[in-house]
């Protein structure tokens, strides 16, 4: 590659607000056989909203929300904004909050037990999701988060968390199967949310139900495909970005992403993607 090459590309990249922060990643990312995407602020929104919430039998509305809040007062999650948003009236105190990554939070309200998230924190804790199995399922078939809220060891309610898809993701997933390269997502969210995501903007493959620390290996997986870029926002997506052969952050990302990060995406579109890909490859063939 000569020099004057990939600083014509890079600066080329530089005004559609494609930041390439080495040389070399223009380059690499021409090779580049898969890309894999975070779901949660890079397909999506990342700004869930309160949608639904279903109850079990003798359980109010106001009263699973004030319990949820309680607990995510104390969070810094996307979910839990959310929820104090959805709930109706100051949130109780809450003692002893544990944040569980990967699972929820954790409790005591009022003198109570509760329990706040995924449905594996429910199943770590043996409690049987009963009338509210039907709900939690189409929830997630939506393409929805399910959130669980349980109180001393009994179910009693599931919210669903619903986060809009970036408007231009669907398209950005086409262009680069259009250009040969084969699309990934990875989550933490439950394999129905994930799935009918990965329908909804025809992604191929989906790994689901990745802890925090688990993004690295699920990438070792997908690279057995060739070299592999993975795309995320950067809320606990650093070491990802730092694993994979190229790691691209999307949006005002954090410091902490970029730093990781190869390329920044700066105007948080995901079709930014097809377009560093497509000035690569054109640089590349240049040089030859
Ligand atoms: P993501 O890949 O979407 O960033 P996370 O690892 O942050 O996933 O969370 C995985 C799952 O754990 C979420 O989908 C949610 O079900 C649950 N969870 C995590 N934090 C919270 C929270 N503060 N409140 C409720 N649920 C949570
Ligand atoms: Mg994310």
């Amino acid at each position: 590659a000569t020099p004057t090459s990939v600083m014509v590309g890079t600066g080329r990249a530089a005004e559609m607000g494609v930041l390439f922060r080495k040389g070399a990643a223009l380059q690499a990312l021409a090779g580049v056989t898969t890309v894999a995407f975070d779901k949660t602020g890079t397909l999506t929104e990342g700004h869930p909203a309160v949608t639904e919430v279903a109850l079990a039998p003798g359980v109010t509305r106001d009263e699973a929300l004030r319990l949820a809040a309680a607990l995510e007062s104390r969070s810094e999650h996307p979910i839990a904004r959310a929820i104090l948003n959805a709930a109706p009236v100051p949130a109780p105190e809450a003692e002893g909050v544990e944040a569980l990554p990967g699972f929820g939070l954790r409790g005591r309200v009022e003198g109570a037990e509760i329990l706040v998230g995924a449905a594996r924190l429910m199943d770590q804790h043996a409690i049987a999701p009963g009338d509210l199995a039907g709900p939690a399922a189409r929830i997630a078939a939506s393409g929805a988060t399910p959130v669980h809220v349980a109180r001393d060891g009994r179910a009693i309610a599931v919210l669903a968390l619903a986060d809009p898809v970036r408007p231009t993701a669907r398209a950005a997933i086409a262009t680069l199967h259009e250009m040969g390269v084969r699309t990934a997502l990875i989550t933490g969210d439950t394999e129905a949310t994930a799935r009918a995501v990965a329908a909804e903007l025809g992604i191929d493959r989906v790994t689901a139900g990745v802890l925090p620390g688990g993004k690295v290996a699920a990438l070792d997986e997908l690279r057995a495909d060739g070299p592999l870029a993975f795309v995320g926002d950067g809320l606990n997506d650093a070491p990802a970005l730092a694993a994979a052969d190229i790691g691209i952050a999307i949006g005002t990302g954090t410091d902490v992403a970029i730093e990781a990060a190869d390329v920044v995406l700066m105007a948080g579109d995901p079709q930014g993607v097809a377009e560093a890909l497509n000035l690569s490859r054109r640089t590349m063939r240049n040089i030859r």
